[in-house]
């Protein structure tokens, strides 16, 4: 018999098999031990191999070849990076490939915490920024400096729903160097491929429908250019941006059915549109493919007619009939995200665009009745029936 150990901190081996398991491992380790420094040597030379976790980590690798998959992003120019959330994937790109003195142009209707870095925090690192309408490439164009770098851009805008002109994006900052990358968060790669139309940097929250169930805090990058990537690789590993093992086995199973949420939500969505159209205490439907959206031409030609899982309408009534609302509808969790596999109702004026004067946001149409609904999988019926009679609800008490 062996005389028994004081302590069995020892780095035993994993148990082997010759058959292998189904389910992606989760590792969660943060060092990978080398045979020797020569070894060691070899993998830093040419960066194979796992070393540090912040460095890269198999799980990261797993989720971002999968994304690869969707967003058509060949391997050949080292494939995607997953970063710790959303926000980190557009921080990797700017502190990547942006230096003082350098501009940067804007959609104006950009997430708001992306409208807060081009507000306050690139500025303060003496690098340029300003807004321009997407939907109108004139507009943009009128906006370019000689300095202009980087044009960062939503081809589908949070809460309105406008359709940016990404050709004409794309073709101007073509014919000038420019930079464009898009942030495919809420069009995701079902109804847009940034990269197959020209774009050179793709960025999503995986957090939101990618991921899709609210329990993933991630995001995703890609470009073909070799060079790019490497810098904004670098980005994300110098700065810390990197993400969680877990997070990223979470996600790589949430994706599994992204196809099939996506196609749920979409259609539950554009029946839920027309069903708000319908109802006598709705004073506005904002959904890409319906006859009466404002881009629903540019709509059907870009996104191939995929009007996406997002719908926002104004109710007649203001803040009270607001409140009245999300009272109406326990069911419907009021939650200021979107892209879960089961429907959210956001708020605008009180969540994303509080920080908005109410004239500011009248201009962009977002009144004190507005929401934007971040649709689910459940069913249909039920849905358009909660809804309704919260509608019901509001509009008589308010
Ligand atoms: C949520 C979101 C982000 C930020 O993502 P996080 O994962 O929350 O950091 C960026 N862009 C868009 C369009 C988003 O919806």
């Amino acid at each position: 018999m062996k005389a028994p150990l004081k302590s069995i901190v020892r780095r035993t081996g994993w148990p082997t098999s010759v058959s292998r398991p189904v389910v992606t491992p989760l590792q969660p380790s943060v060092v990978y031990s080398s045979p020797d420094p020569d070894a060691l040597d070899a993998q830093y030379a040419d960066a194979s191999g796992y070393t540090y976790a912040r460095e890269g980590h198999p799980n990261a690798e797993v989720l971002a070849e999968k994304i690869d998959m969707l967003e058509g992003v060949d391997p050949a120019s080292g494939g995607g990076i997953i970063t710790g959330s959303g926000m980190s994937a557009i921080g990797a790109v700017f502190l990547g490939l942006l230096k003082a003195g350098d501009h940067v142009l804007g959609g104006d209707q950009l997430y708001g915490r992306s409208l807060r870095l081009m507000a306050q925090d690139l500025p303060r690192l003496g690098i340029e920024t300003s807004l321009a309408d997407p939907t109108d490439a004139s507009a943009m164009e009128a906006a370019i400096r000689p300095n202009t770098r980087m044009i960062l851009v939503e081809v589908v805008s949070n809460p309105t729903i406008r359709v940016a002109d990404m050709e004409g994006i794309i073709a101007m900052a073509k014919a000038r160097g420019i930079l464009v990358v898009v942030d495919n968060t809420f069009t995701t790669p079902a109804a847009y491929l940034p990269l197959a139309a020209g774009a050179d940097i793709t960025v999503h929250s995986v957090t939101k429908l990618l991921a899709g169930h609210s329990d993933a805090t991630l995001g995703y990058v890609a470009t073909q250019d070799p060079d790019l990537r490497r810098q904004i690789n670098d980005a994300n590993v110098t700065w810390g941006l990197t993400p969680s093992p877990f997070d990223c086995w979470l996600a790589e199973r949430g994706l599994h059915s992204f196809h099939l949420r996506h196609r749920a939500a979409q259609d539950n969505a554009r029946r839920l549109a027309d069903a708000l159209a319908d109802m006598p205490g709705v004073a506005k439907v904002l959904y890409p493919t319906r006859s009466d959206h404002p881009d629903h031409n540019r709509a059907v030609a870009l996104l191939g007619g995929q009007g996406g899982n997002m719908v926002s309408f104004a109710l007649h009534g203001g803040r009270e009939a607001a409140n009245l609302l999300t009272r109406a509808a326990p069911d419907i969790a009021f939650a200021p995200t979107l892209g879960d596999i089961g429907t959210t109702l956001s708020h605008p004026p009180s969540s994303s665009h509080r920080g908005l004067t109410p004239e500011g946001r009248a201009a962009l149409g977002i009144t004190e009745g507005f929401f934007r609904v971040s649709v689910g999988v459940e069913d249909a019926d039920l849905l358009i029936s909660e809804l309704g009679a919260a509608v019901a609800a509001a509009s008589k008490g308010a």
